[in-house]
């Protein structure tokens, strides 16, 4: 009897792991080099649980990598001026070299602004419309994390997006618009599907390359995956459940497993991002 069809995995731990090794290498040689460690600034409004978790765990990462991390802790009412008065210090402060804003910031305060805030050079998190626009154009700059991740898993595994149709079920601004941006780059004819979307799943079912950044557990049935799709599960919903059905692995060719796909390669990015950014401000690069 012939064995049931499973995808191959992508293994975003696995990758994730490489790429901190090798950041952490080049922090260490830029540390000895320059006497400076690379520093990256976090600032959090508020006390919101989840955000709270995130800032810390990425600090820790950092710390292992041997970067520095600052943390501006702001209280909950912080207005738009004053948040965007801290980030314009962190830009203009030539001791930090990456600043991470974490989002969402609270419904009173103009996010947009907040982010435009940070200098070019020091948006590792790839968030400013100035970073948004060099990556829309292939120009230098800084990716948004999670996308970033997204592609260098891609092409870990040898994923050829030319020619192929990939599906994005999302738009937000740090995921599902640029990765859709990412993938034209890559000359892949691409459809976004949002909450307006009529007919979301007869495109879904198109899809050669599959992103889902929806925010909704299991919202891709496994049905509607193509056989033999590439599919990119972004979605971390609680219980380490993902946005597209886990049997979808019956169908597709390739897939991340959550967890372990797509979440372990965004910390990585923002560490990589924030030492290239280091080795450009302290004059190695
Ligand atoms: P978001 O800002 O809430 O955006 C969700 C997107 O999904 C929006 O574009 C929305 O459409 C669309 N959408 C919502 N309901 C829909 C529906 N019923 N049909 C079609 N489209 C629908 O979320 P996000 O920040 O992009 O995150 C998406 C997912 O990725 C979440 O599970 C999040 O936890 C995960 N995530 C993971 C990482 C990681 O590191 N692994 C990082 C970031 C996010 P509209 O634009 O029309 O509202």
């Amino acid at each position: 009897m012939s064995q049931p069809h499973t995808a191959r995995l992508m293994d975003g731990a696995r990758l994730a792991r490489d790429l901190v090794e090798r950041t952490t290498d080049k922090v260490a040689a830029l540390t000895r080099e320059t006497g400076t460690p690379p520093c990256l600034a976090t600032v959090l409004v508020g006390d919101d649980p989840a955000s709270v978790t995130y800032v810390r765990m990425k600090r820790a990462r950092c710390e292992k990598a041997g970067i520095r991390s600052r943390h501006v802790a702001l209280p909950a009412a912080t207005t738009t001026t004053e948040l965007v008065g801290a980030v314009a210090a962190l830009s203009d402060d030539p001791g930090v070299h990456g600043i991470l804003l974490q989002h969402p910031v609270g419904p009173h305060i103009d996010e947009r602004a907040a982010f435009e805030a940070i200098a070019p050079g020091k948006d590792v998190d790839g968030v400013t419309a100035a970073s948004f626009a060099a990556m829309s154009l292939g120009l230098p700059g800084f990716v948004s994390c999670t996308p970033g991740g997204i592609m260098r898993l891609l092409e870990e595994y040898g994923v050829d997006a030319a020619g192929r149709h990939a599906v994005v079920v999302g738009r937000s601004p740090i995921l599902g618009l640029p990765v859709g941006m990412l993938l034209l780059a890559r000359d892949a004819t691409v459809t976004y599907c949002h909450s307006r979307t009529r007919g979301l799943t007869d495109i879904v079912r198109e899809a050669d390359i599959l992103v889902a950044a929806v925010g909704r557990p299991e919202f891709i049935r496994t049905e509607d995956v193509k056989p033999g799709a590439v599919v990119v599960d972004a979605g971390y919903n609680p219980g380490n459940v993902g946005d597209v059905e886990a049997s979808a692995r019956t169908r597709a060719g390739l897939i991340t497993p959550v967890p372990g796909g797509v979440g372990p390669m965004t910390v990585a990015v923002l560490l990589a991002q924030t030492a290239e950014a280091a080795a450009r401000g302290l004059g190695t690069e």
